[in-house]
Protein backbone atom coordinates (compact mmCIF):
# COMPACT_ATOMS: atom_id res chain seq x y z
CA UNK A 1 0.00 0.00 0.00
CA UNK A 2 1.73 3.68 -0.76
CA UNK A 3 2.09 5.50 2.38
CA UNK A 4 -0.02 8.53 1.22
CA UNK A 5 -2.57 6.65 1.64
CA UNK A 6 -1.82 4.60 4.06
CA UNK A 7 -1.73 7.90 5.91
CA UNK A 8 -4.80 8.87 5.15
CA UNK A 9 -6.67 5.07 6.28
CA UNK A 10 -5.06 5.87 9.67
CA UNK A 11 -7.06 9.01 9.98
CA UNK A 12 -9.92 7.90 8.84
CA UNK A 13 -9.65 5.19 11.17
CA UNK A 14 -9.35 2.40 8.96
CA UNK A 15 -6.66 1.52 9.85
CA UNK A 16 -5.19 1.71 13.48
CA UNK A 17 -1.88 3.41 14.18
CA UNK A 18 -1.28 0.21 16.83
CA UNK A 19 -2.07 -2.51 14.07
CA UNK A 20 0.18 -0.85 11.76
CA UNK A 21 3.22 -0.65 14.63
CA UNK A 22 2.48 -3.85 15.38
CA UNK A 23 3.19 -5.65 12.20
CA UNK A 24 6.38 -3.91 12.05
CA UNK A 25 7.59 -4.96 15.18
CA UNK A 26 6.51 -8.74 14.26
CA UNK A 27 9.08 -8.33 11.23
CA UNK A 28 11.56 -7.40 13.45
CA UNK A 29 11.41 -9.91 15.99
CA UNK A 30 10.83 -12.47 13.17
CA UNK A 31 14.14 -10.69 10.93
CA UNK A 32 16.12 -8.43 12.52
CA UNK A 33 18.45 -10.56 14.13
CA UNK A 34 19.44 -12.38 10.64
CA UNK A 35 19.33 -8.43 8.78
CA UNK A 36 20.59 -6.37 11.57
CA UNK A 37 18.64 -3.59 10.24
CA UNK A 38 17.84 -1.86 13.98
CA UNK A 39 20.19 -1.29 16.51
CA UNK A 40 17.77 -0.84 19.35
CA UNK A 41 13.71 -0.61 19.50
CA UNK A 42 11.48 0.74 22.29
CA UNK A 43 8.93 -1.09 21.20
CA UNK A 44 6.61 -0.40 24.20
CA UNK A 45 7.00 3.43 24.50
CA UNK A 46 5.98 3.29 20.94
CA UNK A 47 2.40 1.43 21.17
CA UNK A 48 2.22 3.88 24.02
CA UNK A 49 2.12 6.54 21.79
CA UNK A 50 0.58 4.44 18.66
CA UNK A 51 -2.27 4.28 21.34
CA UNK A 52 -2.49 7.93 21.99
CA UNK A 53 -2.75 8.82 18.42
CA UNK A 54 -5.47 6.18 17.85
CA UNK A 55 -7.42 7.50 21.02
CA UNK A 56 -6.87 11.49 19.74
CA UNK A 57 -8.28 10.42 16.34
CA UNK A 58 -11.12 8.72 17.54
CA UNK A 59 -12.02 11.76 19.94
CA UNK A 60 -11.64 13.87 16.63
CA UNK A 61 -8.84 15.79 17.37
CA UNK A 62 -6.51 17.01 15.14
CA UNK A 63 -3.28 14.76 14.26
CA UNK A 64 0.15 15.77 12.93
CA UNK A 65 1.16 14.75 9.33
CA UNK A 66 2.95 11.71 9.88
CA UNK A 67 0.64 10.56 12.67
CA UNK A 68 1.38 6.88 13.29
CA UNK A 69 3.64 5.94 10.57
CA UNK A 70 6.61 4.34 12.02
CA UNK A 71 10.36 5.89 11.63
CA UNK A 72 13.78 4.31 11.99
CA UNK A 73 16.49 7.00 12.52
CA UNK A 74 20.03 6.34 11.76
CA UNK A 75 22.04 6.13 14.96
CA UNK A 76 24.03 9.16 14.50
CA UNK A 77 21.21 11.30 14.58
CA UNK A 78 20.43 12.17 18.32
CA UNK A 79 17.04 10.77 19.91
CA UNK A 80 16.07 11.04 23.40
CA UNK A 81 16.37 7.83 25.69
CA UNK A 82 18.22 6.30 22.92
CA UNK A 83 21.82 4.83 22.55
CA UNK A 84 23.46 7.00 20.01
CA UNK A 85 26.63 5.05 18.93
CA UNK A 86 26.83 6.02 15.50
CA UNK A 87 27.92 2.16 15.77
CA UNK A 88 31.51 2.48 17.65
CA UNK A 89 32.87 1.69 20.62
CA UNK A 90 33.63 5.09 21.13
CA UNK A 91 30.26 6.19 22.35
CA UNK A 92 28.68 2.95 23.07
CA UNK A 93 27.28 3.95 26.43
CA UNK A 94 26.21 7.51 25.35
CA UNK A 95 22.52 7.79 25.44
CA UNK A 96 20.96 10.70 23.49
CA UNK A 97 19.57 13.42 26.24
CA UNK A 98 18.07 15.57 23.48
CA UNK A 99 16.06 15.14 20.14
CA UNK A 100 17.73 16.54 17.47
CA UNK A 101 16.10 19.37 15.00
CA UNK A 102 14.55 16.62 12.65
CA UNK A 103 13.45 14.00 15.31
CA UNK A 104 11.70 16.95 16.96
CA UNK A 105 9.86 17.59 14.31
CA UNK A 106 8.71 14.03 13.18
CA UNK A 107 7.27 13.73 17.28
CA UNK A 108 5.93 17.01 16.61
CA UNK A 109 4.10 15.48 13.97
CA UNK A 110 3.09 12.28 15.51
CA UNK A 111 5.10 10.43 13.45
CA UNK A 112 6.07 7.04 16.08
CA UNK A 113 9.93 6.50 16.00
CA UNK A 114 10.72 2.73 17.01
CA UNK A 115 14.04 2.80 16.80
CA UNK A 116 17.96 3.29 15.99
CA UNK A 117 19.46 1.53 13.05
CA UNK A 118 22.68 0.31 11.93
CA UNK A 119 25.36 1.88 9.54
CA UNK A 120 29.03 2.39 9.36
CA UNK A 121 31.07 3.81 12.34
CA UNK A 122 30.62 7.27 12.44
CA UNK A 123 29.21 7.20 9.06
CA UNK A 124 32.46 6.42 7.57
CA UNK A 125 31.78 3.77 4.38
CA UNK A 126 29.93 2.52 2.22
CA UNK A 127 28.71 -1.04 3.46
CA UNK A 128 27.35 -1.15 7.05
CA UNK A 129 30.51 -3.66 7.66
CA UNK A 130 32.11 -1.46 9.77
CA UNK A 131 29.84 -1.15 12.72
CA UNK A 132 30.84 -2.40 16.03
CA UNK A 133 27.63 -4.16 15.94
CA UNK A 134 28.22 -6.47 13.42
CA UNK A 135 27.27 -6.17 10.01
CA UNK A 136 23.82 -5.16 8.36
CA UNK A 137 22.72 -7.70 5.48
CA UNK A 138 20.66 -6.45 2.58
CA UNK A 139 17.44 -7.67 2.62
CA UNK A 140 16.48 -7.37 -0.87
CA UNK A 141 19.83 -9.34 -1.93
CA UNK A 142 20.57 -12.25 1.10
CA UNK A 143 24.29 -12.99 1.22
CA UNK A 144 25.32 -9.21 -0.18
CA UNK A 145 26.21 -5.94 1.55
CA UNK A 146 23.27 -3.46 1.96
CA UNK A 147 25.50 -0.61 0.90
CA UNK A 148 25.93 2.68 3.65
CA UNK A 149 26.58 4.17 5.20
CA UNK A 150 23.21 4.26 6.19
CA UNK A 151 22.52 0.63 5.76
CA UNK A 152 20.20 -0.07 8.43
CA UNK A 153 18.15 2.61 7.51
CA UNK A 154 17.49 1.53 3.83
CA UNK A 155 17.60 -2.23 5.13
CA UNK A 156 15.11 -1.48 7.46
CA UNK A 157 12.49 0.00 4.60
CA UNK A 158 13.10 -2.12 2.54
CA UNK A 159 12.43 -5.53 4.97
CA UNK A 160 9.41 -4.17 5.90
CA UNK A 161 10.44 -3.01 9.47
CA UNK A 162 9.51 0.42 9.54
CA UNK A 163 7.47 3.02 7.04
CA UNK A 164 9.93 5.62 6.88
CA UNK A 165 13.68 6.03 8.22
CA UNK A 166 16.04 8.92 7.89
CA UNK A 167 19.71 8.69 7.29
CA UNK A 168 23.07 10.95 6.52
CA UNK A 169 24.22 11.76 3.29
CA UNK A 170 27.81 13.03 3.13
CA UNK A 171 29.38 11.29 0.50
CA UNK A 172 26.36 9.68 -1.00
CA UNK A 173 25.17 7.64 2.57
CA UNK A 174 21.63 7.98 1.72
CA UNK A 175 21.45 7.16 -2.00
CA UNK A 176 24.45 4.59 -2.01
CA UNK A 177 22.44 1.77 0.01
CA UNK A 178 19.36 3.07 -1.22
CA UNK A 179 20.44 1.73 -4.23
CA UNK A 180 21.45 -1.16 -3.28
CA UNK A 181 18.45 -2.28 -1.59
CA UNK A 182 16.08 -1.29 -3.80
CA UNK A 183 14.30 1.62 -2.06
CA UNK A 184 14.10 5.64 -2.37
CA UNK A 185 16.83 7.60 -0.88
CA UNK A 186 16.98 11.97 -1.04
CA UNK A 187 20.08 13.43 0.10
CA UNK A 188 18.21 16.85 -0.37
CA UNK A 189 20.20 20.44 -1.07
CA UNK A 190 22.67 21.17 1.52
CA UNK A 191 21.04 23.37 4.29
CA UNK A 192 17.64 22.10 3.39
CA UNK A 193 17.91 19.98 6.37
CA UNK A 194 19.10 21.28 10.10
CA UNK A 195 21.85 18.64 10.57
CA UNK A 196 21.43 19.77 14.20
CA UNK A 197 21.97 17.19 16.83
CA UNK A 198 23.58 14.99 13.95
CA UNK A 199 27.48 13.51 14.96
CA UNK A 200 29.49 14.85 11.97
CA UNK A 201 31.13 13.39 9.64
CA UNK A 202 32.34 16.02 7.37
CA UNK A 203 30.45 18.89 8.41
CA UNK A 204 29.84 20.88 4.55
CA UNK A 205 29.06 17.45 2.95
CA UNK A 206 26.64 16.26 5.73
CA UNK A 207 23.26 16.07 5.12
CA UNK A 208 20.13 14.26 6.90
CA UNK A 209 17.46 13.03 4.47
CA UNK A 210 14.88 10.47 4.13
CA UNK A 211 14.15 6.85 3.38
CA UNK A 212 11.11 5.46 1.96
CA UNK A 213 9.79 3.15 -0.38
CA UNK A 214 7.56 5.16 -2.45
CA UNK A 215 7.53 8.77 -3.88
CA UNK A 216 4.61 9.99 -1.57
CA UNK A 217 6.62 8.54 1.44
CA UNK A 218 9.40 11.06 1.00
CA UNK A 219 7.23 13.67 0.23
CA UNK A 220 5.30 13.44 3.80
CA UNK A 221 8.84 13.57 5.62
CA UNK A 222 10.30 16.21 3.01
CA UNK A 223 7.49 18.10 4.29
CA UNK A 224 8.46 17.35 8.03
CA UNK A 225 12.08 18.24 8.04
CA UNK A 226 12.50 20.63 5.62
CA UNK A 227 12.72 24.30 6.71
CA UNK A 228 15.17 26.57 8.70
CA UNK A 229 16.37 26.17 11.66
CA UNK A 230 17.57 29.18 14.00
CA UNK A 231 19.47 27.10 16.20
CA UNK A 232 21.36 25.52 13.25
CA UNK A 233 23.23 28.57 10.91
CA UNK A 234 24.20 26.49 8.06
CA UNK A 235 20.29 25.92 7.29
CA UNK A 236 18.62 28.22 4.17
CA UNK A 237 15.79 30.64 4.65
CA UNK A 238 13.60 29.58 1.73
CA UNK A 239 10.46 28.98 0.35
CA UNK A 240 10.10 25.76 0.90
CA UNK A 241 7.57 23.90 -1.42
CA UNK A 242 5.18 21.27 -0.98
CA UNK A 243 6.38 18.15 -1.47
CA UNK A 244 3.02 15.59 -1.05
CA UNK A 245 1.30 18.24 -3.52
CA UNK A 246 3.88 17.83 -5.85
CA UNK A 247 3.53 14.20 -5.53
CA UNK A 248 -0.18 13.97 -6.04
CA UNK A 249 -0.46 16.13 -8.35
CA UNK A 250 -1.00 14.35 -11.55
CA UNK A 251 0.43 17.02 -14.45
CA UNK A 252 2.18 15.74 -17.49
CA UNK A 253 5.51 17.46 -16.51
CA UNK A 254 7.55 15.70 -18.13
CA UNK A 255 6.78 17.49 -21.16
CA UNK A 256 10.02 19.22 -22.73
CA UNK A 257 11.72 18.56 -19.05
CA UNK A 258 15.20 18.80 -20.04
CA UNK A 259 17.51 15.58 -18.47
CA UNK A 260 21.35 16.13 -18.57
CA UNK A 261 22.97 12.52 -19.30
CA UNK A 262 26.67 12.84 -18.56
CA UNK A 263 29.01 10.36 -20.42
CA UNK A 264 31.71 9.79 -17.79
CA UNK A 265 28.81 9.04 -15.34
CA UNK A 266 28.14 5.96 -17.88
CA UNK A 267 31.93 5.05 -18.69
CA UNK A 268 32.26 4.41 -15.24
CA UNK A 269 30.06 1.95 -14.58
CA UNK A 270 29.01 -1.64 -15.40
CA UNK A 271 27.38 -2.52 -18.37
CA UNK A 272 24.88 -4.00 -16.90
CA UNK A 273 23.86 -0.88 -14.92
CA UNK A 274 24.52 1.04 -17.78
CA UNK A 275 21.93 -0.83 -19.77
CA UNK A 276 19.08 -0.51 -17.10
CA UNK A 277 19.65 3.09 -16.79
CA UNK A 278 19.58 4.15 -20.35
CA UNK A 279 16.58 1.72 -20.80
CA UNK A 280 14.91 4.06 -18.17
CA UNK A 281 16.32 7.05 -20.31
CA UNK A 282 14.75 5.95 -22.88
CA UNK A 283 11.53 5.53 -21.32
CA UNK A 284 11.64 9.09 -19.76
CA UNK A 285 12.50 10.18 -23.71
CA UNK A 286 9.16 8.72 -25.00
CA UNK A 287 7.26 10.04 -21.93
CA UNK A 288 8.24 13.29 -23.21
CA UNK A 289 11.83 14.14 -21.63
CA UNK A 290 14.27 15.87 -24.00
CA UNK A 291 17.67 14.10 -23.27
CA UNK A 292 20.73 15.86 -23.64
CA UNK A 293 24.37 14.82 -24.18
CA UNK A 294 26.51 16.52 -21.22
CA UNK A 295 30.41 15.76 -20.37
CA UNK A 296 31.74 16.37 -17.07
CA UNK A 297 35.95 16.98 -17.06
CA UNK A 298 36.70 16.59 -13.30
CA UNK A 299 35.15 13.12 -12.88
CA UNK A 300 38.80 12.15 -11.84
CA UNK A 301 39.13 14.89 -9.47
CA UNK A 302 36.15 14.12 -7.19
CA UNK A 303 36.97 10.73 -5.16
CA UNK A 304 40.61 12.32 -4.31
CA UNK A 305 38.92 15.80 -3.52
CA UNK A 306 36.20 14.86 -1.54
CA UNK A 307 38.19 12.11 0.88
CA UNK A 308 40.85 14.98 1.77
CA UNK A 309 38.06 17.42 2.56
CA UNK A 310 36.59 14.62 4.58
CA UNK A 311 39.86 13.25 6.09
CA UNK A 312 40.34 17.02 7.67
CA UNK A 313 37.17 17.95 9.22
CA UNK A 314 36.45 14.49 10.26
CA UNK A 315 39.54 14.44 12.45
CA UNK A 316 38.55 18.05 13.69
CA UNK A 317 35.06 16.68 14.31
CA UNK A 318 36.47 13.63 16.64
CA UNK A 319 39.03 15.92 18.79
CA UNK A 320 36.18 16.23 21.33
CA UNK A 321 36.04 12.64 21.38
CA UNK A 322 38.93 12.35 24.20
CA UNK A 323 37.74 9.70 26.66
CA UNK A 324 36.76 12.87 28.81
CA UNK A 325 33.21 13.35 28.02
CA UNK A 326 32.40 10.38 26.28
CA UNK A 327 34.03 7.31 27.90
CA UNK A 328 36.64 6.67 25.41
CA UNK A 329 39.49 7.95 23.65
CA UNK A 330 38.20 7.34 20.12
CA UNK A 331 42.00 6.29 18.78
CA UNK A 332 42.11 3.73 21.43
CA UNK A 333 39.13 1.77 20.94
CA UNK A 334 37.98 2.61 16.81
CA UNK A 335 38.08 0.50 13.80
CA UNK A 336 40.71 0.55 11.44
CA UNK A 337 38.55 2.86 8.52
CA UNK A 338 38.14 5.38 10.96
CA UNK A 339 41.62 5.76 12.17
CA UNK A 340 42.98 5.86 8.85
CA UNK A 341 40.89 8.75 8.60
CA UNK A 342 41.77 10.37 11.55
CA UNK A 343 45.92 9.60 10.73
CA UNK A 344 44.99 11.16 7.23
CA UNK A 345 43.24 14.45 8.66
CA UNK A 346 45.84 15.42 11.20
CA UNK A 347 48.75 14.68 8.74
CA UNK A 348 47.16 17.06 5.91
CA UNK A 349 46.26 19.45 8.53
CA UNK A 350 49.63 19.98 9.73
CA UNK A 351 50.53 23.86 8.66
CA UNK A 352 53.49 22.15 6.09
CA UNK A 353 51.29 20.28 4.64
CA UNK A 354 47.99 22.29 3.90
CA UNK A 355 48.94 24.06 0.90
CA UNK A 356 50.01 21.25 -0.68
CA UNK A 357 46.82 19.19 -0.14
CA UNK A 358 43.45 20.57 1.55
CA UNK A 359 44.19 24.23 -0.28
CA UNK A 360 44.51 22.77 -3.57
CA UNK A 361 41.16 20.58 -2.10
CA UNK A 362 39.45 23.34 -1.74
CA UNK A 363 40.27 25.08 -4.82
CA UNK A 364 39.19 21.60 -6.71
CA UNK A 365 36.21 21.64 -4.83
CA UNK A 366 35.03 25.09 -6.08
CA UNK A 367 35.77 23.85 -9.76
CA UNK A 368 33.88 20.90 -9.42
CA UNK A 369 30.80 23.12 -7.91
CA UNK A 370 31.63 25.41 -10.72
CA UNK A 371 31.33 22.76 -13.17
CA UNK A 372 28.27 21.03 -12.27
CA UNK A 373 26.09 24.34 -11.75
CA UNK A 374 27.39 25.32 -15.25
CA UNK A 375 26.40 21.44 -16.10
CA UNK A 376 22.96 22.37 -15.07
CA UNK A 377 22.43 25.44 -16.32
CA UNK A 378 20.75 24.53 -19.48
CA UNK A 379 18.80 20.91 -17.98
CA UNK A 380 16.29 20.46 -15.71
CA UNK A 381 18.40 17.59 -13.99
CA UNK A 382 21.09 14.98 -14.68
CA UNK A 383 20.28 11.57 -14.61
CA UNK A 384 22.78 8.70 -14.45
CA UNK A 385 23.59 5.35 -12.70
CA UNK A 386 23.19 5.84 -8.37
CA UNK A 387 26.69 3.37 -7.83
CA UNK A 388 28.62 2.12 -10.52
CA UNK A 389 29.16 -1.55 -9.70
CA UNK A 390 27.54 -3.84 -7.86
CA UNK A 391 26.96 -4.15 -3.40
CA UNK A 392 29.87 -7.67 -2.68
CA UNK A 393 28.95 -10.19 -0.23
CA UNK A 394 29.12 -9.28 3.62
CA UNK A 395 32.85 -9.79 4.68
CA UNK A 396 34.50 -9.83 1.63
CA UNK A 397 37.70 -8.14 2.01
CA UNK A 398 38.49 -4.65 -0.03
CA UNK A 399 40.87 -2.13 0.44
CA UNK A 400 40.38 0.94 0.95
CA UNK A 401 40.43 2.26 -2.70
CA UNK A 402 38.24 -0.24 -4.26
CA UNK A 403 35.57 0.75 -0.85
CA UNK A 404 35.53 4.60 -2.06
CA UNK A 405 35.11 3.06 -5.97
CA UNK A 406 31.54 2.97 -4.78
CA UNK A 407 31.17 6.89 -3.92
CA UNK A 408 32.24 8.23 -7.68
CA UNK A 409 28.89 8.96 -8.62
CA UNK A 410 27.56 9.95 -5.54
CA UNK A 411 30.35 12.04 -4.18
CA UNK A 412 29.65 15.14 -6.71
CA UNK A 413 26.33 15.80 -5.13
CA UNK A 414 28.25 17.03 -1.77
CA UNK A 415 30.79 18.73 -2.92
CA UNK A 416 28.40 20.75 -5.12
CA UNK A 417 25.81 20.83 -2.64
CA UNK A 418 22.94 19.90 -5.11
CA UNK A 419 20.17 17.78 -4.38
CA UNK A 420 20.08 14.09 -5.37
CA UNK A 421 18.19 11.22 -4.95
CA UNK A 422 18.11 7.28 -6.04
CA UNK A 423 15.41 5.39 -7.32
CA UNK A 424 14.67 1.82 -8.32
CA UNK A 425 15.55 1.28 -11.93
CA UNK A 426 15.85 -2.40 -12.25
CA UNK A 427 17.69 -5.12 -11.52
CA UNK A 428 20.65 -7.44 -12.17
CA UNK A 429 19.70 -11.26 -11.56
CA UNK A 430 17.72 -10.04 -8.65
CA UNK A 431 20.01 -7.16 -7.42
CA UNK A 432 18.54 -3.86 -7.41
CA UNK A 433 20.22 -1.12 -9.33
CA UNK A 434 19.18 2.58 -8.60
CA UNK A 435 18.61 5.73 -10.81
CA UNK A 436 20.44 8.86 -9.42
CA UNK A 437 18.51 12.46 -10.12
CA UNK A 438 20.35 15.21 -9.16
CA UNK A 439 19.14 18.95 -9.44
CA UNK A 440 19.78 22.61 -9.05
CA UNK A 441 20.37 24.43 -5.11
CA UNK A 442 16.76 24.10 -4.25
CA UNK A 443 15.13 22.74 -6.80
CA UNK A 444 14.65 19.65 -4.40
CA UNK A 445 10.78 19.43 -6.23
CA UNK A 446 12.04 18.49 -9.53
CA UNK A 447 13.54 15.68 -8.16
CA UNK A 448 10.41 14.59 -6.51
CA UNK A 449 8.22 14.87 -9.15
CA UNK A 450 10.38 12.92 -11.16
CA UNK A 451 10.10 10.36 -8.25
CA UNK A 452 6.43 10.40 -8.94
CA UNK A 453 6.22 10.06 -12.59
CA UNK A 454 8.97 7.50 -12.82
CA UNK A 455 7.50 5.55 -10.31
CA UNK A 456 3.96 5.80 -11.72
CA UNK A 457 4.20 5.18 -15.63
CA UNK A 458 7.94 3.58 -15.75
N1 LIG B 1 31.25 6.33 1.62
C1 LIG B 1 31.52 7.72 1.86
C2 LIG B 1 32.56 7.87 2.94
O1 LIG B 1 32.93 6.87 3.49
C3 LIG B 1 30.25 8.44 2.20
C4 LIG B 1 29.84 8.31 3.60
C5 LIG B 1 28.61 9.08 3.94
O2 LIG B 1 27.93 9.61 3.06
N2 LIG B 1 28.34 9.18 5.22
O3 LIG B 1 32.99 8.94 3.26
Amino acid sequence: MKLLEKSQLIKNQEIKAADNLAEFCNVITRNNLDINAFLETNQEQAHQKAREIDFKIKNGKKVGRLAGLVVGIKSNINVEDFHITAASPTLKNYLGSYDATVVKKIKEEDGIILGVTNMDEFAAGSSTETSCFGPTHNPAAPGLIPGGSSGGSAAAVAAGMCDLALGSDTGGSIRNPASHCGVMGFKPTYGAVSRQGLLDLAMSFDQIGPFASDAGGMGLMLDVIVGLDPTECTTLDWQVPNFTREVQDQKERLKGMKVGVVKEFFDVSDGPIVKIIEDRLLQLEESGAQLVELSFEYLDLCLPTYYLINYVEFFSATRKYDGRKYGHRIEEVCGEEVLRRIHMGSYISQKEYSGKYYKKALQARSLIRKEIKSLLKDVDVLIGPTVPKLPHQVGTHLDPMEMYAYDVLTVIANLAGIPAASIPAGDVKGVPVGMQIQAKPQEDVKIIQLLSFVEKNL
